[in-house]
């Protein structure tokens, strides 16, 4: 035995080399891999490293990105699939902060990939991109159209968005070349037909066309300022998420659809708003104002629901920051354990879904609800526990507190 594993490891077992001095081996049990062995496994493993699988090993995977925003995002399940998909797709062709950009494997470019995304305010719109950002560890800037059309002048608005997100990598260029950029009602830059008979630009077509010069992946000049140096931007990289609310968008799609029906003869036209989370054409928002190169700037469009109230009660209580596990760590602070009954979060719920402000109105009902206890309670050193019940969030009683006497 022992004879037999003495001549093996006198040999490189990879290449078969005898044992020299002038050759360095490192021995295993029952082999040994010369030091040209090893140097040629690094190469075939850092090859390995660099080729098409491991770099997109490093993009999370769609249902990553998905399992991740699950964990912030209540409900919106196929805008969060949508978007989980685009996601991945954009980092697979430029590549995460650090890898180097697959826009040209084999000489095929993969095109921009910009997302739209629809819902009414306080759906989930901007918290996806908040998300999404700090998952992926890449730089958010959140920018707004409407301040675009105020601005008035074209150059200084896109300098001023590429700005913002140069100012969020810190200035680290290559981070803010893979970072996103979240524009904010871009529904309110549509152009509105009908709107004006003199031919004026009044919706803002001006202000599309200055937004496509940053889709469509051109370099952008920051101009040098107070403790930055001038730098130029390419933009090509950088995934736009653009968001609206888009009232009125449905009808068009239902007259579209309802047109469309009638064209077939026999078949029976579509009710208006049968299927609420109809995917939006293209004609469709360019019949709402937005222009055609922009619309064509867009590879995919999600749609959000408006929160309905057992979503709402579902947002209180599940994701990872929830209001009401932030409220219990402040209470748990003073020592007091902060319960809510499920018709209270119900309540809470309903009054935030009366207010049309989507899970937005929760915080206000919420703070308005515990505001007395956050006075009191911090003096009061014989307060276990405190249940606010429906009541308590109407105004209509106090909140039930339970004393450490009564606990015994
Ligand atoms: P908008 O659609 O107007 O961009 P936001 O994403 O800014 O809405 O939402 C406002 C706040 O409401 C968020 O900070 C978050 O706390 C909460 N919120 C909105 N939608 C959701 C959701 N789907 N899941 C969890 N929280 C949500």
């Amino acid at each position: 035995m022992v004879h037999e594993r003495l001549d093996k490891a006198n040999r490189c077992s990879f290449c078969g080399r005898d044992r020299a001095p002038e050759t360095a081996m490192v021995d295993g049990p029952s082999l040994a891999i010369c030091s040209d062995c090893v140097s040629a496994c690094r190469e075939i493993i850092a090859e390995a490293a660099a080729t098409e699988p491991q770099v997109s090993r490093s993009i999370p995977t769609p249902a990553a990105i998905k399992g991740h925003l699950d964990h912030w995002v209540i409900g919106q399940e196929p805008a969060k699939r949508r978007l989980a998909v685009s996601v991945h797709n954009h980092y697979k062709r430029v590549g995460l902060p650090g890898t180097p950009s697959r826009a040209d494997i084999d000489g095929v470019e993969l095109g921009k990939a910009n997302v739209l995304l629809l819902g009414p305010t306080g759906s989930g719109k901007t918290l996806l991109a908040r998300t999404l950002s700090r998952f992926l560890e890449v730089p958010l800037h959140i920018a707004d159209a409407t301040a675009l059309t105020e601005a008035g002048y074209v150059g200084e608005d896109v300098e001023a968005i590429v700005g913002g997100l140069y100012d969020a990598a810190d200035g680290v260029l290559s981070a803010c070349e893979r970072g996103i950029i979240f524009v904010d009602e871009i529904d309110k830059i549509a152009r509105r037909a009908g709107s004006d008979n003199t031919g004026r630009d009044v919706g803002g077509e001006g202000v599309q066309h200055a937004l496509l010069k940053l889709l469509e992946g051109r370099e952008v000049r920051l101009k040098k300022r107070r403790g930055r140096e001038e730098v130029t931007v390419d933009t090509s990289g950088i995934l736009f998420i653009l968001a609206g609310a888009f009232v009125g968008l449905d009808d068009i799609i239902a007259r579209r659809q309802g047109k469309a029906a009638i064209g077939f003869s026999g078949s029976r036209p579509r009710a208006a708003n049968d299927d609420p989370s109809a995917q939006p054409e293209p004609r469709d928002l360019n019949a709402f104002g937005l222009v055609p190169e922009l619309i064509g700037r867009i590879a995919a469009v999600a749609r959000l629901q408006e929160l309905d109230e057992l979503t709402l009660v579902r947002v209180l209580k599940e994701p990872r920051d929830a209001l009401t596990k932030q409220y219990q760590r402040l209470f748990r602070m003073d020592g007091i354990r902060l319960r809510f009954t499920d018709p209270a979060l119900a309540a809470v719920a309903r009054i935030a879904s009366e207010a049309g402000m989507g899970a937005r109105g929760l915080r206000a009902v919420l703070h308005r609800t515990l505001m007395p206890l956050m006075f009191e309670l911090p003096s009061r050193a014989d307060v276990r526990e405190v249940w606010v019940t429906a009541e308590t969030v109407r105004g209509e009683a106090e909140a039930d507190l339970v004393l450490h006497s009564e606990t015994g």
